[in-house]
């Protein structure tokens, strides 16, 4: 809609990278975003943080999620 930007964001009340992927610790939401604007930028095994400018709003990683810890939010 004209004038509404939608974003995504992590919850951190729910995200455990330890718990979606204990093996590697990566978040599944970087995988699956394309466009690169959710990063683990203090490494494996640390929640993600999206770069909401940036952000396309595109659901990829909301989708990818397993615990649901990425959400939509929308901003007028
Ligand atoms: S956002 Fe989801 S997939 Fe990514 S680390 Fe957190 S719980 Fe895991
Ligand atoms: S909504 Fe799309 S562009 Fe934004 S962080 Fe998620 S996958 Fe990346």
């Amino acid at each position: 809609m004209q004038g509404k930007k939608a974003f995504a964001f992590v919850d951190y009340s729910i995200c455990n990278p330890r718990q979606c992927n204990a093996e590697e610790g990566i978040c599944w939401s970087v995988k699956a975003c394309t466009h690169k604007v959710i990063k683990q930028i203090d490494g494996a095994f640390e929640p993600p943080v999206v770069f909401q400018d940036l952000c396309m709003g595109c659901w990829d990683c909301i989708e990818a999620c397993p615990l649901s810890a990425v959400q939509m939010r929308e901003i007028l």
